[in-house]
């Protein structure tokens, strides 16, 4: 079964919150997912083409991977072009929020650009880098330690094909988490913590 893209992001945050989306239709916002949408409105723009000598730019770019069975939106995409090829290319996905202390990327929003920069490779077998940009410090930051994000991928993509073919609830990842989810509502898990 395929996998989207941004499903990696929500299973990663809590394996409950994907198995209400995902399985279950469910989807409520909050302020944090307003936010995030208005950070993507501004790239949201399917029809967005834009030429830069050699490099040809696009937004909102359907994306796959028959290998890891993946599809999805990539944010935005440069193609650069060398010979009337392309050479080398760019993606990057926009984010409301901040790198780690350390500048890195943050781990989930890494993994999710690592699938599309898999998918960006398989499609055009050309060297791929890819970005994040956060709107917090309105700057990219390369996404470095492809080693960790590829074994970070197979293994989430191992357990989500796990849950998918038993058709098993995962459990909840009660913790200071809960507070920003979007389907706090839903789930209560301050109801299950009184049960218990
Ligand atoms: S409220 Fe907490 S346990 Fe429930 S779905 Fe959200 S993150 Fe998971």
């Amino acid at each position: 079964m395929e996998i989207t893209l941004n499903s990696l992001e929500h299973f990663c945050f809590c394996r409950y919150q994907w198995w209400l989306l995902y399985s279950e239709n469910e989807w409520l916002s909050n302020v944090h997912t307003t936010l995030g949408d208005i950070v993507h409105s501004r790239v949201d723009i399917p029809s967005f083409v834009e030429k830069r000598k050699n490099v040809l730019v696009k937004r909102s770019v359907p994306i796959y991977s028959n290998n890891l069975n993946l599809y999805g939106i990539a944010d935005l995409v440069e193609y650069i072009k060398q010979d009337n090829k392309i050479s080398k290319i760019n993606v990057v996905e926009y984010k409301k929020g901040k790198p780690q202390e350390n500048g890195s990327v943050q781990v989930y929003d890494g993994l999710q650009l690592y699938a599309q920069m898999c998918c960006l490779r398989e499609i055009h077998k050309c060297e791929v880098r890819g970005f994040i940009y956060y709107a917090s410090i309105k700057r990219r930051v390369e996404l470095k330690d492809e080693e960790f994000f590829n074994d970070l991928l197979t293994k989430t993509l191992a357990e989500m094909h796990q849950y998918i073919k038993n058709q098993n609830i995962p459990p909840k990842n009660i913790s200071k988490q809960c507070k920003s989810c979007s389907m706090y509502e839903i789930c209560l898990p301050n109801l299950e913590k009184k049960n218990a």
